[in-house]
């Protein structure tokens, strides 16, 4: 189930040390140890995969309800005014660590952080590409 080169299974495994905020049989979370914000925290799997496109739904079933969980715990143990889920998939979108992490990002008022900028559409563009995408699903 777990992979020997990858850091998250070591973290889980206890063999690196991490600030564990949350555990039980499937998942894990800990804090970020470069932080957006202090109480950034990365929920994982137990079970190894590399990112969203080879996870089990089985598994993204058993997290969903822990993202809630840990950014209420979050939410009220650092005093955000608001959090930001994301996931990294693949290197261009900015995965560093190859083993699935939910990031849960506490948010402050003027905390700095700017959201990205929207692009905008050629006209009829946005038809094509949700035909583009629709085919696949
Ligand atoms: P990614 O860019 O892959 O979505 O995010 C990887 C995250 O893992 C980064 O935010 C980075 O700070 C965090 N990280 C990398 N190595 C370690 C580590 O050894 N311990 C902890 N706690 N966080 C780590
Ligand atoms: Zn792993």
């Amino acid at each position: 189930m777990c992979m020997n080169d990858c850091i998250f299974c070591k973290i889980i495994a206890g063999e690196i040390p991490s600030s564990k905020i949350y555990e039980d049989q499937n998942s894990f979370a800990f804090l970020d140890i470069t932080p957006i914000n202090p109480g950034h925290t990365l929920l994982i799997p137990k079970k190894h995969s590399r990112n969203i496109f080879d996870t089990d739904d089985e598994v993204l079933k058993q997290l969903a309800p822990k993202i809630k969980k840990l950014s209420t715990a979050i939410r009220d143990g650092v005093g955000a005014d608001g959090i930001n889920i994301q996931i990294n998939n693949e290197p261009i979108a900015g995965q560093v660590v190859f083993h699935i992490h939910i990031h849960i990002i506490p948010r402050f008022e003027n905390d700095g952080i700017k959201p990205w900028k929207g692009k905008e559409y050629d006209k009829g563009e946005m038809e094509e590409i949700s035909n583009k995408i629709k085919i696949h699903i």
